[in-house]
């Protein structure tokens, strides 16, 4: 993906929309949107929101995973979903009874990360701090949560 994006971004209209289509997990949005892109679309947040896999700012969350038993944390602190009004003990109770409103949960968690990712590139590049801001997120984003 990266290799296109560099071979083709420089031919692409500098006046009209840029669009990445099925991209994809936080990391490549960030890497997108420094290429040039402007709009995206992807499955990935409802998808993994459904498989109990949760994004976060500080990396992804296995909600199934044993450690989560007595976690009294919401997914992510200050986030303002549905999802973060629970702990992870109880969203991880959910996905282990076999409960829709897990999936439904976190699926939402990650809508609502991926909007506020989108909405923080924004403000950085209007504010002129989008390398700062990317290079900020990049060392996050990517890796297990704790
Ligand atoms: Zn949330």
């Amino acid at each position: 993906m990266r290799t296109t994006l560099a071979a083709t971004m420089p031919h692409m209209p500098a006046d009209r929309p840029r669009y990445l289509m099925g991209v994809g997990r936080p990391i490549d949005l960030i890497d997108g949107v420094a290429a040039g892109i402007d709009m995206f679309d992807c499955v990935l947040p409802t998808r993994c929101g459904r498989t109990a896999l949760a994004f976060t700012f500080a990396g992804t969350l296995k909600m199934r995973h044993a450690r989560l038993r007595d976690d009294l944390r919401p997914i992510e602190e200050g986030c303002p979903c549905p999802a973060c009004r629970h702990s992870r003990s109880y969203l991880r109770h959910l996905f282990i009874a076999g409960e829709m409103l897990g999936p439904v949960l976190v699926s939402l968690h990650n809508l609502t990360m991926y909007a506020r990712l989108m909405r923080q590139l924004r403000a950085a590049i209007l504010s002129g701090s989008f390398q700062a801001v990317a290079a900020n997120l990049r060392e996050r984003i990517d890796g297990d949560a704790d």
